[in-house]
């Protein structure tokens, strides 16, 4: 299928049933599987043979799905989690441990910088937080010899930055660690990181690629491209033997291109369990099947809103990547020459009073804290997912109270530039 373009590879990727067999992905809902001999199970175990022997590992559905998406991102090997907080987590703590760092764009998904931040420093894995417009030399200024990591996001959630992935995996290659990259909101139909340099790509499912607000879920792609051999000393989890799969060295039996996910599995995934659901899985197939389409009418509908909003004298200023005026426009031409994502944000001239009215007197976009699926919502940070801070805490940390974001959805785009422009006249 990898012959393909992507929009054939949205729709048959990752399965190819046999004569006779299921036209769809079949959901395998088993927590086990059954073999003939202990022989024959104890290969499994010893990883000498590929198969499955319990779903808190691996499900053959999952695998299905993954194998799409590592075709969609042009991969080696990939593998579903439970959340998009769990494949950024198993992805960081894959190659990360206790007395490690890691280098981060401050410019990310609030759940993940709490993860990085708070959580993995209770692990004892420091974090330096960069910007993502720092240049090259102050980039190099971030890393030590015990950073084992580089992460960003290819547009940040929710500030709608857009990360030059080029300068990170140039400097993240310089000191012999991966760039792993969360590319959630261009999908691989706008954006391939692995295309650009990056080693490692993440996902949250959730958003996009599910894109019927479904199912939670997350996944993790390798490139194949990361020579972890080459710096055995910085990643010994997998470049020394491992004493629970009987002294196996992922670098060395699974290669290049299947040790990061192998090792992914057999230790985070069976220590963790933060496995999908099968059920999950195929709801995620079908929205894959048809990511191709969706994401152009929400780049469709996200450009005509932004240039709705920035022509608006109650609104100040639109975040858009696609808008010529946008901060980021230079670089999404070069990342994201097909149009990013659906998410707009702006910000009223009234401030926290305006954002309150405005956001009652919608009417088709629905006020949810969730992003990037079918249905158009909005949020006013200030008075919901932020309530607890002052107009002049927001405002330092650079989400002014009158502040709306605005996820757009595949409804017809003049009816969401109306109810914008009705919900703005009552401003
Ligand atoms: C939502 C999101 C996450 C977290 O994903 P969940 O599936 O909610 O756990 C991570 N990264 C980005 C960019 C997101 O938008």
């Amino acid at each position: 299928m990898s012959d393909y373009r992507i929009n054939t590879r949205c729709v048959q990727g990752g399965y190819t049933p046999g004569n006779g067999e299921p036209r769809q992905i079949p959901i395998i809902q088993s927590t086990t599987f059954k073999y003939d001999t202990s022989e024959d199970m104890g290969k499994l175990f010893d990883l000498e043979a590929s198969g499955y022997f319990y779903t808190r590992l691996q499900n053959p559905t999952n695998d299905f799905v993954a194998a799409k998406i590592a075709e969609l991102e042009g991969g080696t090997a990939a593998m579903l989690t439970s959340s998009g907080q769990a494949a950024n987590f198993f992805a960081l703590f894959n190659i990360c441990e206790c007395g490690s760092h890691i280098v981060a764009s401050s410019s990310i998904y609030g759940g993940t910088f709490n993860l990085i931040a708070v959580t993995m420093a209770k692990m004892g894995i420091d974090v330096t937080f960069v910007t993502p417009d720092a240049t090259e030399e102050e980039l190099n200024a971030a890393f030590r010899d015990n950073t084992r990591a580089m992460f960003g996001e290819t547009i940040a959630n929710p500030a709608l930055t857009v990360l030059d992935i080029e300068r990170f995996a140039r400097v993240a290659h310089a000191h012999g660690v991966p760039l792993i990259v969360d590319n959630t909101f261009p999908t691989p139909v706008n954006c391939r990181p692995i295309e650009w340099g990056a080693d490692i790509v993440t996902h949250s499912t959730t958003k996009y690629m599910d894109g019927h607000g479904a199912a939670v879920g997350g996944a993790i792609v390798d490139s194949g491209k990361f020579d972890w051999m080459a710096h055995a000393d910085k990643f010994p989890g997998l470049c020394t033997p491992d004493d629970s799969y009987h002294g196996i060295t992922y670098a060395e039996k699974f290669g290049q291109g299947g040790a990061f996910i192998t090792k992914c599995t057999a230790q985070l995934m069976r220590d963790f369990g933060c496995i999908q659901s099968p059920q999950n899985a195929f709801l995620l197939n079908l929205g894959l099947e048809s990511l191709h389409v969706r994401m152009a009418r929400h780049v469709e509908n996200g450009q005509a809103v932004a240039e709705f909003l920035e022509s608006q004298s109650k609104v100040t200023h639109v975040s858009y990547s696609g808008l010529k005026s946008d901060k980021y426009y230079e670089i999404a031409q070069k990342y994201l020459p097909n149009g990013g994502c659906g998410v707009v944000s702006f910000e009223l001239a009234g401030g926290r009073a305006a954002a309150e009215k405005f956001m009652k007197n919608l009417k088709l976009a629905a006020i949810e804290t969730h992003v990037a699926d079918a249905r158009t919502c909005c949020l006013n940070p200030a008075t919901s997912t932020h309530r607890q801070m002052t107009d002049e805490q927001l405002a330092d940390a650079g989400i002014p109270a009158g502040l709306i974001r605005m996820s757009c959805g595949l409804e017809d785009k003049q009816d969401l530039i109306d109810d914008l422009a009705q919900a703005l006249a009552a401003v």
